[in-house]
């Protein structure tokens, strides 16, 4: 069965953009998967330690039948190869990504909380995925709603 899947890249290292535009084309190339769009790129500020360069963040659209967990070991295997380290708690890394949301599917696993559990409070989440799925239900209400209520001023667009 195929499902749609959103998927949240962020990096603050390294040249970022080009670090989350590169994970986008491997992203492309996983097997059993399509990549059907890409947002916008945004620069945002850190949430949790200042002291970090502004992070790239954007979201990427696909189509897949692979499963939630061989999903996510495929998006691990890429942070790695991006040479992620985990530095500190919320700090910064050369590639980040996350899996919003798996089509219905809900979660609690502590490998794979889906919905992603900050998705909906996030604004560097939020904006690129209205961008692409504006009436996806996430937690109870719509992107697009949950878009409305968050704080969205740090924020800016870096292009497509
Ligand atoms: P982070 O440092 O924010 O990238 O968190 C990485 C950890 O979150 C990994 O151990 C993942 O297994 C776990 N995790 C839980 N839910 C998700 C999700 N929806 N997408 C990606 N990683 C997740």
């Amino acid at each position: 069965m195929t499902s749609k899947v959103y998927i949240g890249l962020g990096s603050n290292l390294s040249e970022p953009l080009m670090q989350v535009k590169t994970a986008v084309e491997q992203i492309a190339t996983l097997p059993e998967t399509v990549l059907v769009a890409t947002s916008s790129w945004y620069r945002s500020k850190p949430v949790g330690p200042q002291d970090q360069p502004d992070f790239v963040n954007g979201v990427a659209e696909i189509d897949t039948t692979l499963g939630p967990m061989a999903l996510l070991d495929a998006l691990q295997e890429l942070e790695q190869k991006h040479g992620r380290q985990r530095l500190r708690h919320w700090g910064e890394r050369t590639l980040d990504l996350d899996i919003i949301v798996y089509g219905e599917l809900s979660t609690t696993l502590p490998r794979l909380l889906l919905p992603h559990p900050f998705a909906y409070q996030r604004g560097f989440v939020l904006q690129p995925l209205a961008e692409l799925a504006p009436e996806l239900q996430l937690s109870g209400k719509s992107v697009s709603s949950w878009l409305a209520a968050v704080d969205t001023s740090d924020l800016r667009q870096i292009g497509a």
